[in-house]
């Protein structure tokens, strides 16, 4: 059974929900890395530091204090993200979030400090960690490598339904066209590694879904 599994693919391809499922089937923690991302972001918009303000976002990336742990309420959450001890779990998917994040996590420094951090939860082992690059950068290493791949208009419907899920109302184009932007602006760090198994999940459920997974090494 791998010890380190690394989840990578675009936005909203299903990486959190089969990394959550994945991680409870096997008793693991499950990391989603784009929580540290959209936090920076976050905090950004408060501080007003503009998203293509390399130096002032890479202070920031070290002097923020992500921590993500247990839920600490039950309102369907996977995992409570604070920054310097705030509770922002739901701030951080909010649009505005979306619509910065990826030109704040552009800059080399940044990821950096990002991925300095993830490798030290990456490096006790027992975990699935969700994200663009962890296959190829956080954990070259990693036992397992799986790259998520659905359709545009796949993960558009998948996205609506979480926003409706929350509330939030956008015409299905808008968030198609939004999913495309940040496809675009993460091409440079969301590449398969080498050695990764490409699935794609236009019409498998996340049941079936985990259960090839598990097949993948469970015999
Ligand atoms: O996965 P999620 O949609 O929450 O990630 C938000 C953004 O954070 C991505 O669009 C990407 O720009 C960035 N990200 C990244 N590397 C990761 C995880 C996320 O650049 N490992």
């Amino acid at each position: 059974v791998p010890q380190t599994i690394a989840i990578d693919g675009p936005s909203a391809a299903g990486k959190s929900t089969l990394g959550a499922l994945l991680a409870n089937a096997l008793g693991y923690l499950y990391f989603d890395t784009g929580v540290m991302y959209r936090a920076l972001a976050l905090a950004a918009l408060r501080a007003g530091i503009d998203p293509d303000d390399e130096p002032a976002l890479t202070e920031l990336a070290h002097r923020l204090a992500i921590d993500v742990i247990p839920p600490t309420v039950a309102d369907g959450r996977q995992y409570t993200v604070l920054i310097d001890g705030e509770d922002v779990t739901w701030a951080i998917r909010e649009p505005e979030v979306e619509r910065i994040v990826s030109r704040a996590a552009r800059f080399p420094a940044v990821r950096r400090e990002m991925v300095r951090q993830q490798q030290i939860i990456g490096r006790r082992g027992r975990v699935v960690m969700v994200g663009r690059d962890i296959g190829t950068v956080v954990m070259p290493d990693a036992d397992l490598k799986i790259y998520l791949q659905a359709s545009l208009a796949e993960r558009a419907r998948r996205r609506l339904a979480d926003l409706r899920r929350r509330n939030i109302e956008l015409p299905l184009e808008q968030i198609a066209a939004a999913l495309a932007e940040r496809d675009a602006l993460d091409a440079h760090v969301s590449q398969p590694a080498a050695d990764a198994i490409v699935l794609v999940n236009d019409g498998l459920s996340p049941d079936e879904e985990v259960a090839w997974v598990l097949r993948q090494f469970v015999h």
